[in-house]
């Protein structure tokens, strides 16, 4: 196990939400106390978290298949409205496959909407990025740039997101690691144990301590002042982030398992398409897909806490935790995404309906 044990026991600081295994492939994660979440993949029925997808500002596609983009439109109808940036990420080739869609709409009202997407293609290690405007009918503004590509892809206040080519035959196609950034929190037990009170010090000691401002400075809590560099000692501790590692889709080989190990061992959560059962291993290798057992064996590898397995093909349908089974004989800490549970509607009175043949 590595090292990230006793934080595994800490609040989260995002929730996500993933696609239910018949679902086109989407993951979510909505960051707590920010207006910031990310979306890897397009799945059609992230149209239902409207006011998740309203925080949207980075999307990782991993392929271009119809599958893991279909609600691309959706997501951008949803956010006209909005004046912000929308990053998108993904493989060679994903620019120009947007652009396409975005040449498609004829959209000549909104010249009061601020709504800019700005496309970031990854190959080799290359990046091309252009950026789109809403209120230039999201024509191109200026040329594409092109940069080196090395490291993550994103880095904010909050995460790294780190994209690993992946072997989908003929499709481009990357897998996401996802590390959220380490948290500096105050211990409450040696907070309770000093007998100090909380109040605005507290958000002011994080402040001084994450930004290396602690040195000479002192504070006053009730009669007495307290050096700050004691204070941080004694009540602060460091929460790892979480990692999660997003997998869709790909043929197995050992050289991508690789790179993501060097990134993301000991994942917090490995989210693993399983598109086909060990049974049908031989579609699997065909068409470029992962089975069950090596999902499990792949969160084996990562040393991950929890597996979650999604894209399950529809021949399985309704055993698909046939696919559950077969990855828990190896990982047992396994689930998939189950459905909502479905309202009651009252039984109607008065009516009578004869079915037609
Ligand atoms: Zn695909």
């Amino acid at each position: 196990m590595n090292d990230t044990s006793n934080a595994r026991q800490e609040k989260w600081t995002f929730s996500w939400d993933l696609a239910v295994p018949a679902q086109d492939p989407y993951l979510l994660i909505d960051f707590d106390n920010d207006p910031c979440a990310l979306l890897f993949d397009c799945g059609i029925r992230v149209w239902g978290r409207v006011k998740t997808v309203l925080k949207i500002d980075h999307i990782f596609i991993s392929h271009a298949h119809i599958d893991h983009l279909i609600g691309f439109d959706h997501i951008i109808r949803t956010l006209l409205g909005e004046n912000k940036t929308l990053h998108i990420h993904g493989p060679e080739g994903i620019r120009h496959r947007l652009e396409s869609k975005l040449a498609g709409y004829d959209w000549d009202r909104s010249a009061d909407q601020e709504l800019i997407l700005d496309i970031n293609e990854y190959a080799g290690c290359s990046k091309i990025r252009r950026i789109h405007a809403c209120n230039r009918r999201f024509e191109g503004v200026g040329p594409a740039e092109t940069s080196l590509w090395d490291g993550p892809i994103v880095q904010n206040h909050l995460c790294r997101v780190f994209a690993v080519p992946v072997d989908h035959g003929g499709s481009a196609c990357h897998a996401y690691v996802m590390k959220e950034n380490d948290h500096s929190r105050i211990d409450k037990e040696k907070l309770d144990g000093l007998n100090l009170t909380p109040g605005p010090w507290v958000g002011d000691l994080l402040s001084w301590h994450d930004s290396q401002a602690l040195d000479g400075r002192s504070i006053r809590i009730g009669e007495i002042d307290y050096a700050v560099v004691d204070l941080a000692r004694d009540l602060i501790r460091i929460q790892p982030g979480r990692i999660v590692v997003y997998i869709t889709d790909t043929v197995f080989d050992q050289r991508w398992l690789d790179d993501i190990i060097a990134i993301a061992y000991g994942a917090d959560i490995v989210v693993c398409e399983s598109t086909f059962l060990e049974e049908d291993r031989s579609l699997a290798v065909k068409y470029h897909h992962l089975t069950a057992l090596q999902a499990g064996l792949i969160a084996l590898a990562l040393d991950a806490r929890q597996l979650m397995l999604f894209h399950i093909s529809s021949r399985y349908h309704p055993k698909m935790h046939r696919a559950v089974q077969e990855a828990r004989t190896v990982f047992p800490n396994t689930d998939i995404m189950h459905p909502a549970p479905r309202r009651k509607t009252r039984p109607r009175t008065g009516l009578s309906v004869t079915a037609s043949e």
